[in-house]
């Protein structure tokens, strides 16, 4: 067992590749941590980095980001990288929103684009 909280990583579709690429350039800072990922993601994490400790949930929308919440009500996720589309409509909107929520809710820092996710992982360091 870690003592150490998991890196929670989403992608929308459109936003996939982007997140791989970014954890693929972070893998060494992201190795240091447990990560849970929603299954469409993790699959494409898994892909490009092989090292990382990788727990693969549900899809996103077939209960996949409600996992990842129920994962910060119980203090498990110490960070939560979630790559939006904010350009395409998802049916599974008010999960994405349950889970915002609670993140506010436990204080959980939430990076919704890269800029924000590499400040995040640097102050993890
Ligand atoms: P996915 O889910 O990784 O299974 O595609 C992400 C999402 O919430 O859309």
């Amino acid at each position: 067992m870690t003592l150490r909280k998991a890196i929670a990583l989403i992608a929308h579709d459109q936003k996939k590749d982007d997140l791989a690429a970014f954890a693929k350039s972070h893998e060494q800072a992201m190795k240091a941590f447990p990560i849970v990922a929603t299954g469409t993601t993790g699959a494409r994490i898994i892909d490009a980095c092989p090292d990382l400790d990788v727990t693969r949930l549900k899809s996103g929308p077939l209960g996949g980001d409600q996992q990842i919440g129920a994962l910060i009500a119980t203090g498990d996720v110490g960070l939560v990288i979630f790559f939006v589309d904010p350009l395409t409509a998802m049916p599974h909107d008010v999960d994405v929103k349950a889970l915002m929520r609670l993140a506010i809710v436990y204080d959980v820092p939430m990076a919704l684009n890269r800029a924000t996710a590499e400040t995040r992982l640097k102050a993890l360091a």
